[in-house]
């Protein structure tokens, strides 16, 4: 059997429904896994074997495989949603796509292209389409969370590319990022470390960037904060992004600001979609640097009316303060726009709303 171009070996032991059913109640986020993973081999001299769908579990690594002394790895998050009729569909792939492949130039791996990583995700979803949850109502926010990644598996001890790399997508039913879907969020000001530095893997996703924010995510734990906010590494004053969204700020006189894309952050996708809707709106989008005394200023003269973070996993989540040894800076008193765009944003994702961007594909 075969789709999408991707052999498919089923498992003999897939979740009986009754379990399934009841992981589907209650997914939380990233702790269940779907019954099959897809899975590609790159080699130097062959490029890119036939792909596969075969049962999830364990990969076996080599010790000496590079990805774990070297962390040559890079990944992806996209969802997938169940519309009211049933259907499933993803949200502008393309651009997951494209960013993977911007990813692995920047780490050195091979590029995939973009039919292959549509066509894992395809041939998975399709594969475990029974574990896509179904939302109860228009305000339940669940959906499929996809994860693809490549890594080095070749075995040696060096530093250098490898010539043996595996690309693989798991698939995890997932509810809310946060609890509480829209409540406001404190975050907590990273000044020890920084997660980018002009020319480094800011702009990439890859492990190594999560692997060197944890402290700063525990230092935000131990201060009662959900999420760490990065400034840059220059000068320690302009606002970069979350540790894993990107930032909003919204001015009362119709402005609403996002840090431009120095190299430093990621390119969200809801970061962009954001940007598109807010101008649709009637809302003026500016992306440019924006400084910590900005945001300080802003909220106490009334200037800034909100702020909030985005991305796939959360959509868009209203920051109540940002917390730092010395102060704590308010995030804006109000979340109407936070809540108008993520409304928009949903109801196309959903299906609820018409797709007049094109942005959805079906799965
Ligand atoms: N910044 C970082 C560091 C992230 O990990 C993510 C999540 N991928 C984002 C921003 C938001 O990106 P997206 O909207 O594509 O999920």
């Amino acid at each position: 059997m075969s789709t999408q171009g991707f052999y498919v070996r089923p498992t003999t032991c897939a979740t009986e429904a009754g379990i399934r059913d009841k992981i589907l109640a209650n997914p939380g986020f990233g702790s269940y896994f779907t019954d099959h993973m897809a899975h590609v081999r790159w080699t130097k001299n062959g490029g890119w074997e036939p792909g596969e769908i075969v049962p999830y579990g364990p990969i076996m690594l080599d010790p000496a495989a590079s990805v774990l002394h070297y962390a040559q790895e890079i990944f992806e998050g996209i969802k997938a949603y169940r519309h009211a009729d049933g259907s499933v569909w993803t949200f502008r792939p393309e651009k997951n796509a494209e960013r993977f492949r911007r990813s692995a130039r920047r780490l050195a791996l091979p590029e995939l292209d973009d039919d292959t990583f549509l066509g894992s995700v395809k041939a998975l979803v399709g594969q475990d389409k029974a574990w896509v949850p179904t939302p109860k109502d228009d305000t339940e926010e669940c959906s499929l969370y996809i994860r693809p990644f490549m890594i080095a598996s070749e075995k040696f001890l060096g530093v250098k590319p490898a010539k043996l790399v595996d690309y693989y997508v798991i698939a995890s039913p997932a509810g809310s990022y946060f609890k509480g879907d829209l409540d406001a969020v404190s975050i907590w000001l990273s000044q020890n470390y920084n997660r980018a530095a002009p020319g480094g893997t800011g702009a990439a996703k890859c492990g190594g960037n999560y692997a060197s924010s944890l402290v700063a995510q525990q230092e935000a734990e131990a201060n009662g904060c959900a999420q760490v906010a990065f400034l840059d590494a220059v000068e320690n004053k302009w606002i970069e992004e979350l540790g894993g969204m990107n930032l909003f700020f919204v001015y009362k006189d119709g402005r609403i600001v996002t840090p431009e894309l120095t190299g430093t952050i990621l390119e969200g996708v809801t970061r962009d979609s954001i940007l598109q809707l807010a101008r649709e709106e009637g809302l003026t989008p500016e992306e440019r640097r924006i400084s910590i005394d900005e945001w300080r200023d802003g909220v106490k003269s009334g200037e800034i009316s909100e702020v909030f973070a985005c991305g796939t996993a959360a959509v868009i989540t209203p920051i109540a303060e940002l917390v730092t040894p010395e102060e704590r800076i308010a995030g804006g008193r109000q979340t109407d726009i936070a809540s108008t765009l993520r409304r928009k944003l949903l109801d196309i994702q959903y299906g609820r709303a018409e797709d007049r961007h094109g942005w959805l594909t079906q799965l």
